[in-house]
């Protein structure tokens, strides 16, 4: 595939590091048009993960130029067809989480959710840990009349009795798996 010139890197910008070459991602390149490029992820994520990313360093959606936002329906339809005829994938996923450490740029994963059997253990740990954290919830609930309790005092009930850190991390592991819908 033809390389177009991108804009210059933007100094400490990881995705702009890949983009220019300065580093390279397992798997390389795997797509562009005009305003996106997609490659194929590493570790730890699973055999097949898709990066899409803007190729001009943008650190947000609402910085997106209406050619680029324009575009990125069509980029995203693109590629998890691909994940869907090339690899085999049963559903895709998308997840976009742009922050942490500046320079942020705007990029997404799409990673491929391949037949049941199959998910990343990662995936399914995350998936079942939620499902515990719901059953936990559900059981303190029975536990008590809530008939008379506000929404709110019911929260304040549960969080009362979680872990701290428990509660951070069960948030974290639920909120990356919604995120991914
Ligand atoms: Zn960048």
């Amino acid at each position: 595939m033809e390389m177009t010139s991108v804009a210059a890197p933007v100094p400490g910008c990881e995705s702009c590091a890949y983009t220019s070459g300065e580093r390279r991602a397992p798997g390389g390149r795997v797509y562009e048009n005009e305003h996106w490029l997609v490659e194929h992820v590493g570790s730890p994520w699973v055999t097949g993960t898709m990066v899409v990313k803007t190729k001009v360093h943008r650190e947000a959606l609402w910085e997106l130029t209406p050619d680029e936002a324009g575009s990125l329906g069509p980029t995203l339809q693109t590629v998890s067809q691909a994940l869907v005829a090339a690899l085999g994938a049963e559903r895709v996923w998308l997840m976009m989480m742009v922050d942490g450490s500046p320079p942020y740029h705007v990029h997404m994963l799409l990673l491929p959710r391949y037949p049941e059997g199959d998910l990343p253990a990662e995936t399914a740990a995350a998936l079942a840990d939620a499902q515990r954290l719901v059953r936990q919830a559900t059981d303190r609930l029975d536990k008590v009349d809530t008939e008379n309790l506000s929404v709110r005092a019911r929260i304040a009930l549960l969080q009362g009795d979680l872990d701290h850190d428990k509660a951070v991390q069960a948030a974290g592991k639920v909120r990356d798996y919604l995120a991914v819908y």
